[in-house]
This record gives structure tokens, sequence and C-alpha cells, in this order.
């Protein structure tokens, strides 16, 4: 039985990579200084996974940016506007311009499109390919890194994602072919990787090809059988470990069956019965190992050793210890770096600690549980193994958790708990009556700049360096200037700036039972960001009202509609470490209560118009299409219930951004929000096509100006955007707003963008009424 890794995080576990890219971007520091705390970080990661046990220890899966990145590098497929700078600076710039773009001397590159990584929250850099794509061998990066662990001592296993994978990836930048065919350009160069890696004396290869785990064609399955038959008769003598994550084979596993490999890494976490179906297939080849992803990568959850002993023990009595291999799910890249770091008892107490285990943690647990299942280790005297069977009975039966009450209100949830009072044409009449909004009504998506000032105010209260009293002073100063600029730029519906919020989770999260946070749990989102998710530990419920003090102060400035602004119960789910030892739907069932708690109160401070962010709910989606129904209609539900405890004239918004809606439509008209404003203007309203084939019932506000841009857009740009969606959509259906929300804009070039908005709105206006005396 061997051990075996698929990926370490590479952020440093306390960020020393994002500090020197950031560093090195600023051009504070020397691109030697930025290659030796990579460096730095790659030998630290390979010491501490060898001292650990591991046998197969990753190497190429370090990364100054993303992985695919660095692939689309190895390849030379980089797109033809980098060749000047491919001709001009050092190989590190031209990745860094391909990654973030270049703006300097004259020179002016857009980066390249970056998008989620199958359904993570971490986000890669798409391939770009044409119709003649030409691949060479342009970066050795993978075997330079095999080389430089060699020098201390570690023969590593290097990573690369699969052609197919890396294909399939990317994105046809002109039509007329389709980009699975290129692999016929692209293989001679995976040969010519692993020719120098077997030069180098690599025994094993790790191949990613997690789109295994989707739906895909004929075409692409047969490929799949083509590439590795031809892989193993150039290099019969690479143990080739092909890598399939994030969920089955489904009806791709008898191909990938009969691919010959070394090894086939399987996710048990998300996928526990593919082993079943694998070994009773009788399938497998008798020479063909399996390495057991039974250690949860994309959660901070200690493993139960008894469960994946279980499971372990299972496939040793079918297959031999000799063809197992114990590893995490996939990467650990999607782990946080180290539980020791979190050493502040307040934050997170040592009783929810215990239950916890990051990347660091996770490379013990694996090699932990081969010394169990190989008896190397006598689990009865063990004390890891007594510590563990004691964390999880103590987590199973932890009061901190289980909250009886709200068991018994999720069971006790009725027929139309997720349904408002009436229909939405009843309700719109309602509202009109009430709201009194004029045609095109306008608003924004609810945060204002968070300026240096705003976020030095939050960082000295949590300091102590400010008294509670002086902290709200400052924000009620600053909430009233926003509703003062609101007023005199003449927005119809108010927000009241958000300025008391850190993070639209995490601010929610803090006020919930049922959270905890970590000081240093970060994880790579994308490039040098990194997120901080909430972990969600027990029952949620909503001890007290989370918003209502603010948006009652706001509104008590202004006889204007102020919006109340919540993040909806699908978002807080996806964007938290959620628990696994009941199905998210629950959870997420959980949190849409509270917040149904808070959208009845906000209705009874006086409220009238309140919204429910759902930008991450296309997020959620399962990788496989056939299981999105179940999702969404969990997810669709949780909302509703979370929008549902209102009269009818109380109007309920929803927002969405930067994401594909067009194939979730029916499901975004489901959640029947009486406003849906989305993010829009990137694509020219393209999006509002598929609002108008579908006769998108409510009302909607498609984003008019781009809120990334500092750049000010005039009243006629956006003029020329609401025609565009009046074309399709009817006026008296259409709002007026941003893409999304306004807090990363400095206040100049907000104030500038929202009068011209203003302005854009009222010409529409006059251009209808004039319409209808005509
Ligand atoms: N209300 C939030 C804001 O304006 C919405 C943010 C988002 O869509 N991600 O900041
Ligand atoms: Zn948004």
């Amino acid at each position: 039985m061997k051990t075996n890794n698929l990926g370490y995080p590479r952020i440093g576990s306390n960020r020393e990579l994002k500090k020197a890219s950031e560093l090195y971007w600023a051009g504070k520091i020397t691109v030697d200084e930025l290659l030796n705390v990579g460096k730095n970080i790659r030998a630290t990661n390979w010491e501490l996974q060898k001292n650990a046990g591991i046998d197969l220890i990753p190497s190429n899966d370090f990364s100054y940016y993303d992985q695919v990145l660095d692939l689309t590098l190895t390849v030379g497929a980089i797109p033809e506007r980098y060749q000047e700078i491919a001709r001009t600076s050092n190989s590190l710039d031209l990745y860094f311009a391909m990654a973030r773009g270049s703006q300097k001397e004259g020179q002016d590159v857009v980066a390249m499109e970056m998008t989620k990584w199958f359904d993570t929250n971490y986000h890669y850099i798409v391939p770009e390919f044409t119709k003649n794509q030409q691949f060479k061998l342009f970066s050795t990066k993978i075997v330079s890194e095999f080389i430089e662990a060699k020098k201390l001592n570690i023969t590593t296993k290097p990573v690369l994602i699969g052609p197919i994978t890396y294909l399939l990836l990317g994105k046809e930048k002109e039509a007329g072919f389709e980009r699975i065919d290129l692999i016929e350009n692209l293989l001679p160069v995976y040969f010519e990787i692993l020719e120098k890696l077997e030069a180098e004396g690599a025994t094993y290869i790790q191949l990613d090809e997690p789109f295994l785990a989707l739906n895909l064609t004929d075409k692409e399955r047969n490929t799949y059988t083509k590439v590795y038959n031809e892989i193993n008769k150039s290099f019969p003598n690479l143990k080739v470990i092909l890598a399939n994550y994030f969920d089955c084979f489904g009806e791709n596993l008898e191909t990938a069956l009969a691919l010959p490999v070394d090894t086939f890494h399987l996710d048990l976490v998300r996928c526990p019965l593919q082993l079943d179906d694998i070994l009773e297939s009788g399938k497998l080849a008798s020479n063909v190992n399996l390495s057991l992803g039974v250690i949860d990568g994309r959660n901070i959850w200690k493993n139960d050793f008894k469960k994946s002993l279980a499971i372990i023990e299972k496939a040793v009595a079918a297959l031999g210890a000799d063809r197992i291999l114990v590893a995490p799910s996939c990467s650990l890249i999607h782990s946080p770096c180290d539980l020791d770091l979190e050493t502040n008892d307040q934050t997170l107490t040592p009783e929810i600690k215990q239950w916890l285990a990051f990347a660091k943690q996770k490379i013990k647990e694996v090699t932990l549980l081969k010394q169990f299942a190989t008896n190397e280790t006598d689990r009865n005297n063990s004390i890891n193994f007594a510590e563990n069977s004691l964390a999880n009975q103590n987590r199973k039966s932890s009061k901190l958790i289980h909250n009886e009450l709200v068991k018994n209100r999720v069971k006790a949830i009725a027929k139309g708990d997720d349904q408002r009072q009436n229909t939405f044409a009843t309700r719109r009449q309602k509202q009109a009556e009430s709201l009194q909004l004029p045609l095109y009504p306008t608003t924004t998506i609810g945060s204002f700049p968070q300026t240096p000032e705003v976020r030095s105010w939050r960082a000295k209260f949590k300091k102590g360096e400010l008294s509670q009293t002086e902290y709200d002073a400052l924000l009620e100063k600053e909430t009233k200037e926003t509703i003062r600029f609101q007023e005199e730029s003449g927005i119809d519906v108010l927000v009241h700036g958000e300025f008391e919020r850190n993070d639209m989770v995490e601010y929610f999260g803090e006020q919930l039972d049922g959270f905890t946070f970590t000081k240093n749990g970060w994880v790579q989102s994308y490039g040098s960001r990194c997120v901080k998710p909430p972990v969600i530990y027990g029952d949620v419920s909503r001890p007290n009202p989370m918003t209502v003090k603010w948006s009652k102060f706001a509104q008590s400035l202004t006889p204007k509609w102020v919006k109340g602004m919540l993040t909806g119960p699908v978002t807080i789910l996806q964007w938290s470490f959620v628990r696994d030892d009941q199905a998210r739907s629950e959870t997420c069932t959980q949190i849409a209560l509270a917040i149904r708690d808070e959208v009845v109160d906000l209705e009874k401070a006086g409220i009238k118009i309140i919204q429910i962010d759902e930008p991450a709910i296309r997020e959620g989606l399962p990788l496989r299409k056939e299981e999105w129904a179940k999702y969404l209609d969990w997810a669709v539900k949780a909302f509703r219930i979370s929008a549902s405890g209102v009269a009818d004239d109380t109007q309920i918004h929803t927002h969405m951004c930067y994401s594909e809606f067009n194939d979730i439509i029916q499901n975004i008209a489901d959640m029947d929000a009486d406003v849906i404003t989305i993010e829009c203007s990137r694509s020219q309203m393209e999006l509002l096509d598929a609002f108008a084939d579908f006769k998108y019932p409510n009302e909607i506000g498609p984003g008019v100006y781009d809120i990334h841009s500092p750049r000010v857009p005039s009243n006629e740009e956006m003029v020329h955007l609401l025609e565009k969606a009046a074309a399709v959509i009817p006026a008296n259906q259409l709002w007026v707003n941003p893409d999304c929300g306004l807090k990363t804009r400095h206040w100049d070039e907000t104030k500038k963008a929202l009068i011209e908005m203003v302005n854009a709105a009222k010409k529409m206006r006059v251009a209808a009424t004039q319409l209808e005396t005509v």
C-alpha cells in the first residue's frame, strides 16, 4: 500500500506567495526575490509531505498564478496579442500579462478570460484555441521542478492536466473547428514532456482528467481511448496515475476502466459508491491499482478513520494491499494550509477546532490511515486513532451542533411556506399602488464605496481602538452622506450603502448561530486572491435581527424608499465550508429560515423593498446534468422560503451576476422575486435575449454599466443599452441599475456614473411618454 497526494496548497501557510506576487507586480521586489519565495514554498511543501510519510509526492502542483495557465505556457498556446510581449519580456512577465493583462508604455493588452474550475471557487485562466492552433514545448517548468526536488533528495510524481481535459477546458476563438480535434497537434508536446521527465528519472506521472466526471460526447470518449493507448505504447515503463475527481466516472466508467494506465484515482468523498461499482464490475484489469480518495480535499472536517478504514479494507479484500493507494479526494489546493496556525481560542474554540483538519493535517491523516490499514500501527493502541474516534463521536453528539428547535422548524415547513400570498400579477398591482415608482425606476445593487477610511474604522473597532458608539457614529455619518447623495442625484430606490459590512457572507455568518471563523484559513480563489470562507459547523439560527438597525436608520433619513439588503441562503451556503454530517439542502433550508425571519423583521420595521442577493446560485450546480434538477429544486425552494414571509405589497428583489444564466432561466423565474437585477453590460445586453425569449414574467433590472472599471459611462451609452433592453422586454418591466455593488469603486467615479445613469432613465421616460402621445 502506498500513500498518494494529488497537490498541496501553494500560497504558503502565511500567504507568502500572495504577498510576494503583489509586491512584484507593484515593482517593489525583483524577479529573483519572487522566484525565491516560490522555491522556498515548494521545498517546504515537499519536505513536509516527505516527513509525514507520503510516498507519491506531487511536483508541478506549484504555480505562480494558475496551473492551467502554466500548461498553456508549457505547450506554447500563447494567443497572438501577447506575441510582442513574448519577444520583449521575460517569460514570467509574459505569463503575468496573460493572467492579468498589461498596460504600459503604449502597450495595452487585455488578460485572458478566467472562469471557475469545475464546481469549486477556484478560477482558472481559460486557454484560447484557434482553428490552426499549433503547440510547441515552450516552458519546461514541470521538468525543472522535478529536478529541483531531486536535488533535495525527493523523487516526486509530476502532476499534469491531461491533454483531453486541457483541450476541453479551453475556448474556441473562431468558428470552423472543434478543439478536441487539436489533440493531434497537442499530443506530440506531451510526449516531449514525458520523454524529458523519464530521462530525468521520473517513474510516475499524474494526469488529471476530471472531465471524465462530466457528460462526454462519444467522440470525446473515443479520444480518451485513443490518447491513453498511444501514451501507453510510447511510454510502457511510465506509471500513469489517471486522476478523476469531483464526481464519479458515471457513464464514462467503462471507457475509463479500459484505459491502459497504472492507477485510477477515485474521489470517494463526492462519490462513495463508485468503489463498489468498480469492484463489482470485474472490469478493472488485474495489474491496475486504485488510489482511494477518502479524505475530503475540499472541506475542513477531520476524517472519520473508522469509516475510511472500512472502505480501504473492502478494497484490500478485493485487490490486495499492493494495489491500493490512500489519498485525499482531490488536490489540497482547495483546503486551507495549517490548522496549527489557528491559535486564537476566541475565534475558533478548542471544541470546534478538534473537528477540523487543514492540508497539513490531512497529509498526516493519509499516512495514518495507511499505517492502520496495513497494521503497521495497531489502531487499538494508537493515541491518534483514539483521538480521531473521540473527536468524531464528540462532533456527532455535541450540543454546539444540534439545536432541536431548528431541526423541528425545518420539519414543520408546510406546503405554502415557500409561496407568496398571491401571484406576481396581484402583487405587482399592490406594489405599484403603495410604492408609486416611475417608469424605469433607478436603483443600485447595495454597496457604496468601501473607502480605505471605512475599512480603517472597522479595523480599529475590531482592535478595540474605537468604541461601539464611536464606530457607529462614523458609519452613521457615511450612511447619511450616501442617502443625501442618492436623493440629490434623483435615484428612486435608495440603499444604505453596506458600510458596516466586511463581506456579504461573513457579515451574516458572524451574526448567525452555527457559524465560526478562522484567522488564517485562506484558500486560493484566483492568482493572488485568497478567500477565507466561514465554517458552518452546526444548526443555523438567527438569535437577533442582523440588518434591521441600519436599514431602519437609513429609512428614517429620507421620504424615499430604502431597500433592505440581505445575502440569500444559497449564496451563504455556497461561499462557506459546509458541514458534512447532513445534506447541503438541509443546511440551506436552515439558513433560509433565518433569512426569512430577517425579511419579516425588516418589513415590520417599515422597509417595503427588500433585496435577497443570490449571485452564487449557479455555482452550486452539480457537474452532471442529470443531477441539476434536484439541486435547483431545493436551492430555488430555499430562496422562496426566505422571501415568502411578507405581504403582497412588500417588494422582493434578488440580484445575480457573473454567471451563465441562460440554461437556468426557468429556475430563476421560479424563484418568483418581484424584481431581479442582473449583470448584463459586458455582454452588451446579450443575456436579455434569453429573458426575452423565455418571456420572463417579473420585473428586471439589467445592469447598464460595468462596475469593474473606473470608467464613467455616458448617459448616451446607457440609453443605448436601455433601448436594446426595451426592444425585447416591455418598458414597464424594466429597472435601471449598475451591474453589481459599488464597494470596489471610488466615490468620484461612482457619483458621476450614477448621475449619468439617472439621466439615462429620465431620457427613457421622456421617450416613452412621447411614444404614448403619438
Ligand atoms: N449587495 C451586494 C453588494 O452590492 C451584492 C454583491 C454581489 O453581487 N456579489 O455589494
Ligand atoms: Zn453582483
